[in-house]
């Protein structure tokens, strides 16, 4: 079996090594004669891949019991109403960044909840760019400050945490577990697992315990962060299996040495890329600005639409697959995550290197 390098922006790239784990206890799940699948959510053998998902995600993240992980459903857009819907009360005002397109979503919920602040907009910009602290327009007592520390469309990131008052919230959907963060300075951190994490299906929640007694009684019990947190993410059936891979993947980036050595891959990768970039001589222009470079999705253009359909095709040819930028973009788009190998981003910077000597 011949794996492609799949640069797809999610669901996206696992680390084989898991999906041959998951493939191996499929059926028989440790010998139970069934498949994790097909157990309860209140069965041992769960419960042990529930709790070490937790506890590893909490070491991973440096969290301590003054936070609470949650497994939710509905994916990071659900997320986006939950959060003001639990955050935002009465009478009070979010701050949000809208840096790109999942900000500007997460906005759009939040609008229907209470009131919103846009504290910066660089949506439009181009190239595109996260906004710097100073230029943060900030409401005295904002309930919190959204922003989106990767803007998986867009292509940039948020290296260093804001400092403010109100507690953080931050959309982590694309680059979660991709460097060290100062993840126990956020009040609340959501991600979609299907990009850096695991599966489709599942999204962690990690909140401040302190801000779980904001919901209020008057939203619907299954919407409230409070509910799931009493009940450790078991008031209802959580999505068990994806919830064990992502348990994999955690001893994944153990394994790799942690949050510390997985970003430093992370950053070679997309140095090596970026450097194919910027020495194309013009051939290649990357569309976000240098300093918000992510290093999870890495966005560029051409210098015509038909090459980029062209590059696009002909990479597909060469086992280089899901390169196309989201369609409100255009371009090429290589999303390279943990599990990304180095040798796909080798085998793209060379097919850069040919498809240039040929049509530049
Ligand atoms: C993919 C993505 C989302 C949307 O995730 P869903 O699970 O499809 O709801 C939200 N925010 C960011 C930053 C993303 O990359």
């Amino acid at each position: 079996m011949a794996r492609i390098y799949n640069f797809s922006a999610g669901p996206a790239i696992l680390p084989e090594a898991v999906l041959q784990e998951a493939q191996a206890n499929l059926v028989d799940y440790k010998g139970a004669g069934m498949s994790l699948m097909e157990m309860s959510h209140r069965g041992k053998e769960y419960d042990a891949v529930h709790t070490e998902a937790i506890a590893n995600l909490k070491r991973l993240m440096g969290l301590d019991d003054d936070f609470s992980i949650l497994f939710q459903t509905g994916g990071a857009s659900m997320q986006f109403a939950l959060v003001p819907m639990n955050l935002l009360g009465p009478g009070q005002t979010a701050d949000y960044i809208n840096a790109g397109a999942w900000g500007k979503k997460a906005i759009k919920e939040a609008k229907l909840i209470g009131n919103v602040n846009i504290a910066a907009d660089t949506s439009k910009e181009k190239p595109s760019r996260m906004p710097k602290d100073s230029e943060l327009k900030l409401t005295p007592g904002a309930s919190y400050l959204h922003l989106t520390t990767n803007e998986t469309i867009e292509g940039t990131q948020v290296k260093e945490t804001p400092r403010v008052e109100a507690p953080l919230v931050a959309d982590m959907s694309s680059d979660i577990l991709s460097r060290p963060r100062d993840f126990a300075k956020y009040g609340l951190i959501y991600a979609g697992a299907q990009k850096n994490m695991g599966p489709a299906g599942v999204t962690l929640v990690a909140i401040r315990k302190d801000l779980l007694d904001r919901s209020s009684e008057t939203i619907p019990a299954i919407m409230r962060y409070k509910t799931h947190a009493a009940e450790g993410s078991l008031y209802n059936t959580p999505p068990t299996f994806p919830i064990y891979i992502v348990m994999l993947v955690t001893r994944w980036i153990d394994a790799q040495g942690g949050l510390a050595a997985i970003a430093k891959a992370n950053a070679e990768k997309a140095a090596l890329l970026y450097a194919a970039i910027d020495n194309s001589g013009g051939f290649y222009r990357g569309t976000a600005a240098k300093e918000d470079r992510s290093d999870m999705n890495v966005t560029y253009r051409l210098p015509s639409e038909e090459l980029e359909e062209k590059f696009i095709k002909e990479a597909a040819s060469h086992a280089l697959k899901g390169l196309k930028g989201h369609r409100s973009v255009g371009g090429v788009r290589a999303s390279i995550y943990n599990a990304f190998p180095r040798a796909g981003v080798e085998t793209l910077v060379s097919f850069m290197r040919d498809f240039q000597a040929k049509n530049g």
